[in-house]
């Protein structure tokens, strides 16, 4: 009877042993900026693959600007990065300075390249359920072209 309780007890540490092991290895992951919930499925996935068409505006080697397909301004543009993150909260939490740079300096090129420089424009990061975010890859909503409406902000 002593046997076999020792001999529960050991599995018992074996097992807690092995799901620290794992939680471990998760944080590592993180640590270490892997994108561990991203799914490539996504449309913005697919048109970095070149498997969708798009009206490219600007590319680098951090981000792709292209139209929105559904316009909701007379000039409506997205620039998606090339790192896959889900959101803007995952791409500062798990992208180096270069990366984080390189896509901003993508977005403010886009804005010159669409002539919005002086007119202004508005820059949107739809980010988790409650912003309504559709797609579960960081993309930047540039806006413009026109006077905005400001309810919601
Ligand atoms: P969000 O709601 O912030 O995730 O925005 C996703 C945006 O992607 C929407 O404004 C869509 O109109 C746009 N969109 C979805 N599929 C495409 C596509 N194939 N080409 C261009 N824009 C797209």
């Amino acid at each position: 009877m002593l046997l076999s309780y020792q001999k529960n007890e050991a599995n018992a540490t074996k097992k807690k042993s092995k799901y620290t092991f794992c939680l471990v290895l998760t944080d590592l992951f993180n640590e270490k900026g892997y994108h561990m919930e991203y799914n490539a499925d996504n449309v913005f996935a697919k048109i970095i693959r070149g498997e969708l068409p798009i009206q490219k505006i600007y590319e680098d080697e951090y981000a792709l600007a292209f139209y929105d397909i559904h316009p909701k301004a007379k000039i409506h543009a997205l620039v998606i990065s090339k790192a896959l993150s889900t959101d803007f909260s995952d791409f500062i939490d798990h992208s180096s300075d270069d990366e984080i740079s390189g896509y901003m300096r993508a977005i403010t090129k886009t804005v010159t390249l669409l002539g919005l420089d002086e007119s202004g424009y508005r820059l949107v990061f739809n980010t988790g359920s409650d912003s309504g975010q559709e797609v579960p890859h960081l993309h930047a909503h540039i806006l413009g072209g026109e006077k905005l409406q400001t309810e919601n902000l």
